[in-house]
C-alpha cells in the first residue's frame, strides 16, 4: 500500500522535476508561468497534465499544434515514481528514520535534475548543486542519523554531540567528495591538456558527500568511472562524441553506494586499518 503511495508521489515529483530540468538552465521561474506547450505556448491542460498516462494517451504528442513531446517527459516521472518505492523499501528494510528517508528522497531528486540537465546540455546546474552543498549540511544537523554508522569503529563519536558529529561528518563529506573530483580535473587538465572533467563534477559529489560522509564519497568517486567504461564508452563509439556528461554516472553510483553502503563503508573501513598498519605500524 504504501509502496504505492511512494509510486505516486514519485510520479507527481517527476513530473514537477521536468519542469526544473526544462526551466533551471533556462533561469526560468519553477513556479509561474503554468507548463506550457513550447511549440505553441498553449498552458498545458490540467487533464493532459497528468504524469505517464497523459502522454500515453496523446501518443506524445501536443493536443493543439501536434508537436513531438519528448519521451523524457514520462521516463523521468516513471524513474523518479521507481527510484521513490526503491528508497522507500530500503528505508524500510535497514528501520531508518522518516527524516534519514526524506533526507534520501530531496537528494535522489537533485542527482535527477542534475542527470537530465548534464544529459542534454553537459552541464550540472548550479542552481541543484551549489544550493545543494548547504543545505546538506544544514540537513545533516538536522538529522544527525544520515551520517550514524550502525558498526564500532562508526559509532566512534568526535565530540560527544550528534549533531556536532554530524556537522562535522557532512562538511568532511564536502571537502572529500568536492576535493577528489577537484584533484581529478585539474590532474587531467595537467595530463591532456584539455578540460577532463567539469567544475559541475565537483559540486556534485561535494552536495553528494555532504548528504552520506566521506567515507562514501570516496567510494562512489570509485565506483562511477565503472559506470563510466561500460556506458560512456559504447555511447562515444556510437555517436562519435568527444565528450560526455560525467554527473550521471556519479547520480549512479551515489544511489549503488547508498543501497550497498554497509558493504562500500566496510570496504573503506579495511583500508583506512591497512593505511593505519603501514604507516604507524599499530594494529588495532
Ligand atoms: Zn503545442
Amino acid at each position: 500500500m504504501l509502496g504505492c503511495f511512494f509510486f505516486i508521489v514519485g510520479l507527481t515529483i517527476g513530473s514537477f522535476l521536468n519542469v526544473c530540468i526544462y526551466r533551471i538552465p533556462k533561469k526560468k521561474s519553477l513556479v509561474s508561468p503554468r507548463s506550457f506547450c513550447p511549440s505553441c505556448n498553449t498552458p498545458v491542460r490540467w487533464y493532459d497534465n497528468i504524469p505517464v498516462f497523459s502522454y500515453l494517451l496523446l501518443r506524445g504528442h501536443c493536443r493543439d499544434c501536434k508537436a513531438h513531446i519528448s519521451i523524457r517527459y514520462p521516463l523521468v516521472e516513471l524513474l523518479t515514481g521507481y527510484l521513490f518505492v526503491q528508497l522507500y523499501v530500503f528505508a524500510q528494510y535497514r528501520h531508518e528514520s522518516p527524516c534519514v528517508f526524506a533526507g534520501y528522497l530531496a537528494l535522489c531528486c537533485a542527482l535527477i535534475i542534475s542527470t537530465f540537465v548534464d544529459l542534454e546540455l553537459l552541464i550540472i546546474p548550479n542552481e541543484v548543486t551549489f544550493v545543494g552543498m548547504p543545505l546538506a549540511i544544514v540537513f545533516s544537523v538536522l538529522c544527525p542519523g544520515l551520517h550514524n554508522e550502525p558498526d564500532t569503529l562508526r559509532n566512534f563519536s568526535l565530540t560527544g554531540i550528534v549533531r556536532f558529529d554530524a556537522l562535522i561528518a557532512s562538511v568532511c563529506g564536502v571537502l572529500v567528495g568536492g576535493g577528489l573530483v577537484f584533484f581529478c580535473s585539474v590532474l587531467g587538465k595537467w595530463v591532456f591538456r584539455k578540460e577532463a572533467m567539469g567544475f559541475g563534477d565537483v559540486k556534485l559529489l561535494g552536495m553528494v558527500g555532504g548528504m552520506v560522509g566521506w567515507k562514501l564519497a570516496v567510494a562512489i568517486f570509485f565506483v562511477a568511472p565503472f559506470f563510466g567504461l561500460f556506458m560512456g564508452i559504447p555511447v562515444l563509439l556510437m555517436k562519435k562524441k568527444h565528450l560526455i556528461p560525467y554527473g550521471p554516472f556519479l547520480s549512479l553510483a551515489t544511489l549503488v553506494c547508498i543501497v550497498w553502503q554497509d558493504y562500500f563503508i566496510e570496504i573503506i573501513n579495511t583500508y583506512i586499518q591497512l593505511f593505519t598498519v603501514l604507516f604507524t605500524g599499530f594494529h588495532s
